[in-house]
């Protein structure tokens, strides 16, 4: 069990394979319950939409059953997903085929294995176990601990036995693991019939890990289940926008060539003068972690990365966004827009705005589109104006759920 370990400096990146093959008729009807509409979206488009905001992604596989290609396409309509992988005749054989299937992955590199039918999945429960998978050569698997009376149920349901529950955890996903131990596990298991990959791994003498999962994490398998996702759903919807305003500057060395580059937006300029700070003195990003910070009312960036602290010498700003963007998740907020500002009269922004918005996009998750990046000067007035720094204005819009449920 991991519960309140104290993380590592940052999130690892993994790969993700969601399997949404099967065949989920417990529903009633003839559509397979991953293609069921929930609000205007089907219940794989709602799980994907998770899945595709948690920070460290490098891919996200869809497992399905080929015969439902027509449903699959028209179900994750507007997601930047790669081409589906075609599943199996059971759950196992599905998996095995996107672990055949899947391209560049090494391995050492860390892939979850996701129901299609959790679309709940909290990112604060993920990184807990990313977490857990990073810190041991271990599996690992979200889940929580039962808390009904168990007992066994005898001839025409008469209660036989109790369980004792103490111990007892119900598993959920995603499910964690090195790609190689996972890959090994299914080419050993040809003759067993497993549900759940780290029954699998366990057999390989792998310990798995069991990390504290939401009960909002619910598999949707039932009628019952589908009332609750529309009401969980409902109440996600009733999100409220904040915006958040940052600002920051950082002086130009004196010296030249430093030894450092000049950093902005996350990027390394082919300038001579690098910017004055402790950390790297990416002035862009820092207004732009001040700007989250104030959509959170969390403070700002001095109090959560203190210049102070020699942790933080030379630290690549990206980690402080990145550290930032993960308490955004943690409560279940989303990113709607940042307008960034760079006030100076050199060097020309023009030739890196493509370039940095990208970077801005890989750390936070953020599709591009939604990233503007404005570049001005100050007409050779104040400090800007003399060449003496860089400032920098964030402005960012966020939504947060009306409140946990
Ligand atoms: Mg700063």
């Amino acid at each position: 069990m991991n519960t309140s370990s104290e993380p590592p400096s940052a999130t690892p990146e993994f790969h993700v394979l969601v399997a949404a093959a099967g065949q989920g008729k417990r529903l009633g009807g003839t559509t397979p319950k991953q293609y069921i509409e929930i609000h205007g979206k089907t219940l794989l488009h709602h799980t994907l939409e998770n899945i595709l905001h948690w920070p460290g992604l490098k891919s996200c596989h869809v497992i399905i059953n080929p015969e439902h290609k027509d449903l699959y396409e028209k179900s994750v309509t507007g997601l930047d997903l790669p081409p589906f992988i075609a599943g199996g005749k059971e759950r196992k054989n599905s998996i095995n085929n996107g672990l055949k299937s899947i391209p560049n992955v090494k391995n050492d590199d860390l892939i979850l294995i996701h129901d299609a039918a959790r679309p709940f999945t909290k990112w604060g429960d993920v990184k807990n176990l990313l977490y857990a998978l990073q810190s041991s050569p271990c599996g690992a698997s979200l889940a929580c601990p039962v808390s009904d009376t168990l007992r066994k149920a005898g001839q025409d349901a008469i209660a036989g036995d109790v369980i004792k529950r103490d111990k007892l955890w119900a598993l959920q996903t995603p499910q964690g693991f090195r790609f190689k131990d996972l890959k090994k596990a299914h080419q050993d298991s040809d003759s067993l019939s497993a549900t759940d990959d780290t029954v699998l791994v366990s057999k390989l003498g792998i310990p798995v890990k069991l990390v504290r999962g939401s009960c909002y994490n619910i598999k949707i398998t039932t009628k019952e289940d589908m009332i609750l996702a529309k009401a969980l759903l409902s109440h996600q919807a009733q999100a409220e926008t904040y915006t958040g305003l940052g600002f920051d500057v950082h002086r130009f060395e004196t010296e030249k060539n430093t030894g450092r580059p000049l950093k902005l937006c996350g990027i390394a300029l082919d300038y001579p003068y690098a910017l004055a700070g402790h950390s790297d003195a990416d002035v862009a990003l820092h207004a732009l972690t001040d700007a989250i910070l104030g959509t959170l009312g969390a403070g700002d960036i001095g109090q959560h990365f203190p210049p102070s602290d020699p942790q933080f010498e030379n630290m690549d700003s990206a980690v402080f966004l990145e550290k930032t963007m993960n308490m955004l998740l943690a409560r279940q907020g989303r990113l709607v827009n940042i307008d960034l500002t760079l006030i100076c009269e050199h060097p020309k922004i023009g030739p890196y705005r493509t370039q940095m918005i990208e970077c801005i996009s890989g750390i936070t998750g953020l599709e591009s589109a939604r990233i503007n990046i404005k570049a001005t000067t100050t007409e050779k007035l104040g400090f800007t104006g003399r060449g003496e720094g860089i400032a920098a204005q964030a402005l960012v819009t966020i939504t947060l759920p009306k409140a946990s449920p």
